[in-house]
């Protein structure tokens, strides 16, 4: 970084280091001041999550383009706060007692179209990706429609359906590094894979083995962060993806839950088979832990009757992961993640 970006990002920095040593209600003030976004104290952030639980923030900002997404984090950084990034939260278990740090909604929403490329900010939902794509004439990207989260987060997952993923049509997406650096990456370097990418293991460096035993993170996300993606497509005709855009659209509602709040999937499929039908065969179709109910649709989503709390949500996933251990000697791996304070979640009154 060079220049007055870089004269600017230290300015940042300087200033959130100084409000850091002051507390909370300075570093909402002085985010104010130095990346020129509100920030508002103690927000439950259920709401902003399509399984509808979780606790307060303490502090929660939205960006609403790549560069203000940039600002927040780098300043987060500097200030030495914990910071989530939440896309549409459609993949998050956020804890019943909040995330202690600065939330930071990703609503950068720009995107573009060039020649067979179309080149979108982090916080573009997936689904609003493929319509574009679609009035484009650009095939490719017609799973989003699937998935009702960012780019960002796609690309943090590796998102797909439909017999296709993020990795089948990621060009590169640009990262803001743990160093505050910025590099466009490709599929490779971020080891995009089934579910996976490196993104998801923050404390890992990136290596073959981390990838082989990934395991919910249970604080607050990502460290390096998706700023954008291009994804390369291929001409077609508008109407044949048009058609296919419907046919999706089909399949979701026969397929899913999707008149509750949920997060899609809780776990992966392990090799070969899949977890929906081990849930099933272990008989736990509408089983129930308070609020917290496993789909009779699709046995591998948890849904919310409208009164589940995280603890909820997470004991039932914990009861199915142990009863389909024992029945069919499967370790089930999570694809929901665990976000915020769990520390003392299993010791609330029941
Ligand atoms: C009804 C339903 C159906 C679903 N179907 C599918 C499906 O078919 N296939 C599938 O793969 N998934 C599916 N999902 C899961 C989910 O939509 C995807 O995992 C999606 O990619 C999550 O995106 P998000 O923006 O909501 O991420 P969030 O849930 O907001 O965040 C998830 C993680 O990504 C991180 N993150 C978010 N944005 C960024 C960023 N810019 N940079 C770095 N990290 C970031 C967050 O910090 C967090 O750690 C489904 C979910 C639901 C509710």
């Amino acid at each position: 970084m060079t220049g007055a970006r870089g004269e600017r990002a230290a300015a940042e920095r300087a200033a959130a280091e100084r409000a850091a040593e002051v507390g909370s209600a300075d570093l909402a003030a002085t985010l104010a001041r130095s990346v020129g976004v509100r920030a508002r104290r103690d927000v439950p952030l259920a709401r902003f999550t399509t399984m509808r639980v979780g606790g307060p923030a303490d502090l929660l900002t939205s960006a609403h383009d790549a560069s203000q997404l940039a600002a927040l984090v780098r300043f987060a950084r500097a200030a030495r706060v914990p910071r989530l990034v939440i896309g549409r939260g459609s993949n998050l278990v956020v804890s019943d007692a909040g995330f202690r740090g600065l939330a930071i909604l990703c609503r950068a929403e720009g995107g573009r179209v060039e020649g067979n490329r179309m080149i979108v900010e982090a916080g573009m939902p997936l689904a609003r990706a493929a319509t574009l794509a679609q009035k484009a004439g650009l095939t490719g990207l017609e799973f989003g429609l699937a998935i009702p989260g960012t780019v960002g987060g796609a690309v943090w997952a590796n998102a797909g359906a439909h017999g296709s993923d993020i990795a089948a049509v990621l060009e590169s997406a640009r990262v803001l590094r743990v160093d505050d650096s910025e590099a466009d990456e490709s599929v490779e370097t971020l080891g995009l894979a089934y579910r996976e990418s490196r993104l998801k293991h923050p404390s890992a460096q990136w290596s073959a083995d981390a990838l082989a035993a990934p395991e919910p993170s249970a604080g607050g996300g990502s460290v390096d962060i998706v700023l954008e993606a291009t994804f390369h497509l291929t001409p077609s005709d508008p109407a044949a993806i048009e058609a296919r855009l419907d046919e999706i659209r089909r399949w979701r509602q026969q397929h899913q839950p999707l008149n509750r709040p949920s997060a899609g999937s809780v776990f992966r499929n392990p090799a070969g088979d899949s977890a929906g039908r081990l849930i099933d065969a272990a008989g736990l179709k509408g089983a129930r832990v308070g609020g917290a109910i496993i789909s009779e649709k699709h046995a591998n989503f948890i849904v919310n009757d409208g009164t589940a709390s995280a603890a909820d949500i997470r004991r039932l996933a914990d009861t199915v992961r142990t009863q389909v251990a024992g029945r069919f000697g499967v370790e089930l791996v999570y694809e929901v993640q665990f976000v915020g304070d769990w520390s003392n979640w299993g010791q609330e009154e029941r």
